[in-house]
């Protein structure tokens, strides 16, 4: 008899590009846990627990505080179909792929979309978020990208609130690859919706996406004039199982929230801080190595991500090639850029677990082995040499 399939095998891989990072073994030990019931006291507790470290990586006291059953772009489309209703107007900043997505889940709101734009690889000018504004009549919200995965840019966010809030709108951010790998302050920003994904700083396989509600934002869902749009995503309805109604929704996805808890008990444990200064030593030893062999990042100078490295590809090099070396030769995993960028950058993602020193010293010699074949010669041991004197102080 033969098998429809080999044996499941996965290779071990060193995970350095845009998602998901590599994982702590306790939380793969926290998945193979046993099984119980979505409302099992057991379980119960287990949710009490992880609003309380998704408050605290949140940096909030927001009631509404929970995980979506789904990856970090059901998130981002949870926060959407939940604060819009059809004819409303919403203002969506964009320079980079996941602006551009939560520009399309705006339009099949039924909502009008003004774009605040500004080139991929530079930060949205908080006039052009005022001038965008001032076109609208009531805006609903002001949407925008935190760290934006696709070109490495790190979006300035505390001028945005009063800006936003004077006009009567609420401040919606994308937090998937920033939350856990560097300062996101949702209640001291005044942010009033806030998402993110598991598979990225908080180092947790891919499969929910925390988000968490100000008052103002839960005060504009529950006088709703229409039913969300999506039945899967309507938070009237989650709540009531996350609060203390616990009233079926469907059935969350236990394995996955035993490997939320145990990734955000990791985080609880290393201190918000001592996390994010680690994400900051780990870009700038890169940063460093790649800079002593001819690579500059991609990204507006002064707003380059700790956890995700956009490189520009030297001319000449073939991005294919020197992505498929590192992975069959070294196990390195890195991205390739997205829509204009593809063929012009690579993305190095330093997230959550992936962000190690050994990890750094790791890509860049193994850079240094595979780039002289595509024709861009690199003196052997420049990059890593460079990397060790940042750690070395
Ligand atoms: C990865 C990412 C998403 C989407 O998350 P998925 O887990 O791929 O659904 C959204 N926004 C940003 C900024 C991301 O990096």
């Amino acid at each position: 008899m033969t098998s429809l399939a080999e044996p499941l095998q996965p290779p071990s891989r060193v995970l350095l590009g845009p998602g998901p990072s590599n994982v702590h073994p306790r939380v793969l030990r926290a998945m193979s846990t046993p099984l119980v019931g979505h409302l099992d006291p057991a379980f119960l507790r287990i949710m009490d627990a992880t609003r309380r470290l998704l408050q605290f990586v949140f940096q909030t006291r927001n009631e509404l505080t929970i995980p979506i059953s789904a990856t970090g772009s059901a998130g981002m489309e949870a926060c959407l179909v939940n604060l819009l209703e059809p004819g409303d107007e919403a203002v969506v900043c964009v320079n980079g792929v996941f602006g551009t997505r939560m520009a399309d889940i705006v339009e099949r709101c039924g909502a009008t979309l003004v774009r605040a734009e500004a080139p991929w690889g530079r930060v949205i000018d908080p006039a052009d978020v005022a001038a965008a504004l001032r076109q609208c009549r009531r805006p609903k919200l002001v949407a925008i990208v935190h760290a934006e995965t696709s070109t490495g840019v790190w979006q300035p966010l505390e001028e945005l609130a009063p800006l936003v809030h004077a006009a009567g709108a609420l401040l919606v951010v994308d937090a998937v690859t920033s939350l856990g790998g560097c300062p996101v302050h949702v209640d001291e920003w005044g942010i009033d919706a806030c998402y993110s994904g598991t598979q990225k700083c908080l180092s947790c396989p891919p499969g929910l996406a925390p988000i968490t509600f100000s008052p103002r934002a839960a005060e504009v869902l529950r006088t709703r004039r229409s039913k969300v749009v999506s039945w899967y995503l309507d938070l009237t309805m989650i709540q009531k199982y996350w609060g203390a109604e616990r009233v079926y929704h469907h059935t969350a996805p236990i394995s996955m929230n035993y490997a939320l808890y145990e990734a955000l008990r990791l985080i609880e444990e290393e201190g918000l801080e001592l996390r994010w200064a680690r994400h900051e030593q780990n870009h700038r030893a890169l940063k460093a190595g790649l800079a002593a062999i001819g690579l500059g990042i991609a990204a507006q100078e002064q707003h380059q991500l700790w956890m995700l490295n956009s490189v520009t590809i030297p001319a000449g090099v073939e991005d294919a090639r020197v992505r498929t070396a590192l992975l069959e030769e070294f196990g390195i995993e890195i991205g390739g850029g997205l829509g204009p960028l593809k063929g012009q950058t690579w993305r190095i993602g330093l997230m959550g677990e992936s962000s190690q020193a050994a990890n750094v010293l790791l890509v860049l010699s193994a850079l240094e082995r595979v780039l002289p074949r595509s024709g861009y010669a690199v003196e052997a041991g420049a990059a890593v040499a460079a990397a060790q004197r940042v750690y070395a102080g």
